[in-house]
């Protein structure tokens, strides 16, 4: 196994300081846990920032450094305009939005793009000087797209992927960015890139030949003289690590507490980022909707919606919120009574384990995001129904629902629709559930974190070397 060189915007680290000093503790999350194997076990190290540290005093800085050193992190110093200008900026306000289909939402001034640029070609500067001969390096996310030609230029010999978290648009959508091509010839440094499903796929070809002419031949692509692959590895979630939580004692009291809370009364279940691409308004529209049409449901029904705040900063995440906010308010409004309300909407997030506590008490799961290029919630949860019970509600717009066909799938534009399925799910017979449940466990199961990662190395590590170059 050749040594790996994993970057990533955020190194997969918290760096926390209180009275006692500063410590740097792992982050809990899907890719840190499904990475931290193949990284430690390869002796490379992982590049990326490791948040803001700018508070901390020169001795604390030096003992986050030593701290990094021991988890075999190399961070990359941004200043706060920085920040502010590449992540906030154009990944978060340009990238993020065009992705996931919400052009309008992009600022009518292009200000951010040259430190986008730059920031992406420090990475890769930071990147060339860890690299030895022979090494892996393993690009990750919207935030790096320029990253691997950078890289390619520095090092033409090295073996280079790139995954794209989150959905690749259509040609249509992607075309109207102004940095459209200097985006695309980014990507197209990596000697192969991934995505989570062939339909991002397609749209990254389509969107080569649209705006290069450069066509691909089944997964692959000629690019000044170097065949670039194209592939979907869909990422899963640390599956057996779900499923042990949601079998744990103090998760099963937890649930049995959400259960006796709700008795008489069927528990629905969100878990998102407070983020306009999850659909949350139309969601609640859909719970208010099926409250409406039929009038048996009001006060049997739970609606718990958990909202993480999300890129609060940011001025269209602070109207977004106000917009879910006043929702909820107006369908307790309707059809509250004064012993309980239908929507029990909570502003924070929660650890794994009350999450598996959630997952686990909940009839049912919405999932219904407008544009999400994973959604990795709906995975969790089946993961954490050993009891094989729970309908899983996935809107076809999450990569998810190529892979879990077994879900009552949903258009989430589609309000009427979502009520009516929601309401399928209620009225569910228990042989039913278990049946789908059994199949999307088994799905989720196998095709875990760790699946992804092995699939997505072995197929950069069988791609050929690029050619020297002859000047
Ligand atoms: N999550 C969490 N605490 C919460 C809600 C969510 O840790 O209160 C985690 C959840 O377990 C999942 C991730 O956040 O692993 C969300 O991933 P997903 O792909 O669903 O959406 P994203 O937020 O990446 O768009």
């Amino acid at each position: 196994m050749s040594r790996l060189l994993l970057v990533s915007n955020r190194l997969p680290v918290t760096v926390k300081s209180d009275k006692d000093g500063v410590s740097v503790v792992r982050s809990a999350g899907g890719l840190a846990t499904g990475l931290r194997g193949p990284h430690e076990r390869s002796g490379g190290v992982w590049i990326g920032w490791p948040g803001d540290v700018s508070r901390l005093t020169p001795p604390q800085r030096a003992s986050v450094e030593a701290q990094l050193a021991e988890l075999r992190c190399v961070p990359i110093q941004l200043s706060a305009s920085e920040v502010s200008r590449y992540y906030e900026g154009y990944s978060n306000q340009v990238l993020w939005p065009l992705c996931h289909y919400f052009i309008e939402r992009i600022p009518r001034q292009d200000r951010d793009w040259d430190v986008y640029r730059k920031v992406n070609e420090r990475f890769a500067d930071l990147v060339a000087r860890q690299y030895q001969p022979g090494d892996t390096i393993w690009v990750h996310d919207y935030q790096l797209m320029l990253v691997p030609a950078f890289l390619r230029a520095r090092l033409p010999q090295a073996r280079i992927g790139y995954f794209h978290h989150i959905p690749f648009p259509s040609s249509e959508i992607f075309r109207s960015l102004p940095h459209r091509n200097e985006l695309v010839r980014g990507l197209l440094g990596a000697d192969l890139i991934g995505f989570h499903t062939h339909t991002y796929v397609r749209h990254f070809s389509s969107t080569l030949m649209r705006l290069l002419g450069l066509e691909t031949v089944v997964d692959r692509v000629e690019h000044e003289g170097r065949e670039v692959r194209l592939g979907a590895f869909p990422m899963g979630i640390d599956a057996q690590s779900f499923e042990n939580l949601a079998k744990e004692p103090a998760v099963l009291e937890e649930v049995r507490m959400h259960r006796e809370k709700s008795a008489e009364q069927r528990l629905v279940l969100g878990v998102d980022r407070l983020d306009y691409t999850k659909g949350i308004p139309r969601r609640l529209v859909a719970v208010q909707r099926l409250l409406e049409r039929e009038p048996a449901w009001r006060g049997r029904l739970r609606f718990i919606q958990v909202a993480v705040p999300s890129r609060t900063g940011v001025e269209d995440y602070a109207t977004y919120r106000e917009q879910v906010d006043e929702l909820v308010g107006r369908i307790n409004g309707l059809y509250g009574s004064v012993h309980n309300v239908p929507v029990h909407y909570l502003y924070r997030s929660f650890n794994e384990k009350q999450l598996a506590a959630l997952y686990r008490a909940a009839d049912v799961m919405l999932v219904t995001p407008t544009r999400d290029g994973m959604n990795l919630v709906a995975k969790e949860f089946c993961a954490a129904r050993p009891d094989e019970d729970g309908v899983l509600v996935l809107s076809e717009f999450a990569g998810a629902a190529d892979e879990l066909g077994d879900a009552l799938i949903v258009n989430p534009y589609d309000v009427e629709g979502m009520a009516d399925a929601l309401e399928t799910a209620l009225d569910m017979p228990q042989e039913e559930r278990r049946t789908r449940m059994r199949i999307l466990r088994a799905r989720v199961k196998e095709y875990d974190v760790h699946w992804w990662v092995r699939s997505f190395l072995d197929t950069l590590e069988a791609t050929p070397l690029a050619p020297p170059r002859v000047e």
